[in-house]
């Protein structure tokens, strides 16, 4: 065990190839590290495939499911503008415990009738390692919130869950804490971690966090796990989620993840962050001509 110059723990061990990095140097995050692992992580949900550079996919829906109609009809417009998978919280991680906790149980049988008439796979949080059983029983992708990042038992638990994990960046957590919150998963025996950068907090109030794009080519870099973007939890306010999600298509994302509601005045939760589905609508048709340029499909 040795110390690189930024301090970070590592084994040499022989190994070559590193894309990026120290070449022949294995990271604390050895089952992340593209070190042994050079080629990029594909995760297949349904007909959706997650990762390897080609698609770039659109995870989007509400910040939480409220109703089935709210639910329903923003799936409806999510897989019509070309979005690949349903977001929708069910069991919401909420500063303030008078806030709107979620519809939890019913909210996850909300979520499993959107992807019964849309097709959507969908993706929702569990906070707590007690509902991890029926998160997991409905949903196709389970998600970490960036304030469960660290929670380390919750992590191990999910390594045991055979399916993809999505998982956010902590507002507070540096790139090697975040893949070492990834090796929690991988090292219980789960090798589908998506991670997802949503901003992070700095000294400025402009905007609700700071997005991190310069996280994209450095994870990209480090790790063979796909990567996508939340510009909408970063940014906090809609005026500002296209300029970033574009960003994020620009900096090698595999994807990106958008809060989209009917009625953003309305909602329940993250109101102001929500894109109106004309404005979901506008987002998905800007990205089509960059992607192109990219050589990406969406
Ligand atoms: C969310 O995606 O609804 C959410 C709560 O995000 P984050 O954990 O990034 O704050
Ligand atoms: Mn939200």
């Amino acid at each position: 065990m040795g110390l690189s110059s930024e301090g970070v723990g590592i084994l040499r061990d022989g190994a070559s190839g590193a894309k990026g990095g120290v070449e022949g140097v294995l990271p604390p995050y050895r089952l992340a590290s593209r070190v042994r692992h050079p080629e990029d992580t594909r995760i297949r949900v349904r007909d959706v495939e997650i990762g390897g550079g080609s698609r770039f996919v659109v995870f989007a829906g509400p910040c939480a499911v409220e109703t089935p109609d709210q639910l329903l009809a923003t799936a409806r417009i999510v897989k019509e503008a070309g979005g690949a998978v349903l977001r929708g919280g069910a069991y919401k991680p909420r500063t303030s415990p008078y806030s709107f906790q979620g519809l939890q149980d019913e909210g996850l049988k909300v979520l499993a009738e959107a992807r019964r008439l849309t097709g959507l796979p969908v993706v929702t949080e569990v906070m707590d390692p007690e509902d991890i059983e029926a998160v997991a029983s409905t949903a196709d992708i389970l998600q970490v919130g960036a304030r469960n990042v660290q929670n380390f038992s919750l992590l191990k638990k999910l390594g045991r869950v055979k399916r993809p994990i999505l998982l956010k960046r902590g507002m507070m957590t540096t790139i090697e804490e975040f893949l070492l919150a990834a090796e929690y998963i991988l090292s219980s025996g789960n090798p589908q971690v998506i991670l997802c950068e949503r901003g992070i907090r700095t000294f400025e109030t402009a905007t609700r966090n700071t997005l991190d794009l310069s996280a994209v080519p450095v994870l990209k870099e480090r790790t063979h796990l796909p990567v996508i973007v939340d510009p909408s939890h970063a940014v906090g306010n809609w005026r500002y989620v296209i300029p970033m999600a574009r960003g994020a298509m620009a900096v090698g994302a595999d994807g990106l993840m958008v809060e989209v509601h009917v009625c953003p005045q309305a909602a329940l939760c993250d109101g102001d962050q929500s894109l109106r589905p004309d404005r979901f609508r506008e987002l998905m048709e800007e990205l089509r001509p960059l992607a192109r340029l990219l050589g990406r499909e969406l």
